[in-house]
């Protein structure tokens, strides 16, 4: 199963890609993630990334293009992978086609505007790993400590409410065009995002099955 995810920023994506991927053991594939490994690292890439982060505004086409080229031409991609924040522009839904990948289902998320805000601002990420928790909808065991290693929990700089609005207008004017390019293609689902995580999981689930 070859499958992306779409929504806007603070959907759900992250959440349910670690989902599908634990139900249909296949990789999920985060250039959000990728992209602020390469930051923390200090790679060239993070760094040239990072400017374009903060400010709430999508990397350039060709460098997200290059990261998901390399990455799905892993061995552990060969079954399957799922795609979470990738594409984002039109631009990159073309290179996917253009690298002969078929993808067999897109899945959005759908989260009205008035919802992504609070969702937001409840966010909070692992220092150390990276994994993701929300305050009100998937709270840590410990406060502020993260339960797989431990590590502090911190708020994305770009969850910060400043940014959010940038996001969210950069979400409807760059990435909602998918649905359209997708939904003519016959392979996209609307899922309505829910405000218990397994509720959403189980719509999401149902709608890679059709
Ligand atoms: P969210 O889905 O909550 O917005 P992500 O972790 O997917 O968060 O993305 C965070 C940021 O990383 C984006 O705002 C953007 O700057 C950058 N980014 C991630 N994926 C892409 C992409 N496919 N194209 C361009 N920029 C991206
Ligand atoms: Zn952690």
């Amino acid at each position: 199963m070859k499958l992306i995810l779409l929504g806007a920023p603070g959907a759900g994506k992250g959440t349910q890609a670690e989902v599908i991927c634990n139900e249909l053991k296949i990789p999920a594939v985060s250039t959000g993630n990728m992209i602020r490994e390469a930051l923390s690292k200090g790679t060239e890439m993070g760094l040239k990334a990072k400017s374009f982060i903060d400010a709430g505004k999508l990397v350039p086409d060709e460098v997200v293009i290059g990261i998901i080229k390399d990455r799905l031409a892993k061995d552990d991609c060969a079954n399957g992978f799922i795609l979470d924040g990738f594409p984002r522009t039109i631009p990159q839904a073309e290179a996917l086609d253009n690298m002969g990948i078929v993808i067999d289902r897109v899945v959005d998320i759908e989260v009205p505007d008035e919802k992504i805000a609070s969702r937001l601002s409840g966010r909070r990420v692992c220092k150390d790993c990276g994994a993701s928790y929300h305050l009100e909808y998937k709270a840590p065991k410990a406060e502020g400590k993260c339960d797989a290693c431990g590590g502090e929990l911190v708020q994305r700089k770009d969850d910060e409410p400043a940014t959010v609005l940038d996001r969210l207008k950069v979400y409807h004017e760059q990435t909602e065009p998918l649905k359209d390019y997708y939904e003519k293609k016959g392979i996209l689902r609307i899922v309505e995002g829910q405000e218990e995580v397994a509720d959403t999981s189980a719509l999401t689930l149902k709608a890679l099955e059709d």
